[in-house]
């Protein structure tokens, strides 16, 4: 019996959505307030949800996320642009009152080859930086003094931001 392929290429983006999706933490976070601290999750605002990342660069690694599933930048509308650069600076705050950084690094990795762990969901990362701190994820990395301090780094970051009221949008 000769084979017939449906060829039906509009369907790739739904399936990889798909597959992206099912795999996906931000998905999973948004769709779990009430696991937001075991989640890490600092603070949900309108369009987007702002997290520890577990898996740190650095001591209080943040991620700002919009809520919605999209890869690309193109994909968000100004209200999604506007709160996620009003975001960078209650997170640059937030970490100012509690970890005191010297610097920052602020930036988007889009796709895998650019160093993007979940690279369906666009994710801005802040991270803070101190003066001699570059060989901090060879000392601590994998280690359970990593898991409790992102804890207590938590709710010291819960703290300050009721105590100024953080993010404030
Ligand atoms: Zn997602």
């Amino acid at each position: 019996m000769k084979r017939i392929n449906l060829w039906a290429p509009w369907r790739i983006g739904y399936i990889k959505g798909l597959a992206e999706k099912r795999d996906c933490f931000i998905c999973d976070n948004v769709k779990n307030p009430v696991s937001d601290s075991d989640n890490l999750v600092l603070w949900r605002t309108g369009l987007s949800l702002v997290m520890l990342n577990k898996f740190p660069y650095n001591n209080g690694h943040l991620l700002i996320a919009p809520i919605q599933h999209v890869f690309g930048l193109d994909e968000l509308n100004d209200s999604q642009m506007l709160e996620i650069t009003k975001l960078i600076v209650a997170s640059q705050k937030v970490l100012n009152l509690t970890v005191k950084p010297h610097g920052f690094n602020v930036g988007f990795n889009f796709g895998r080859c650019a160093g993007a762990g979940l690279p369906g969901h666009l994710h801005l990362h802040i991270v803070p930086r101190w003066d001699g701190d570059t060989n901090f994820m060879d000392v601590c990395a994998g280690t359970d003094v990593i898991s409790q301090g992102m804890k207590d780094l938590y709710n010291q970051f819960k703290t300050a931001s009721a105590q100024n009221n953080l993010p404030g949008l």
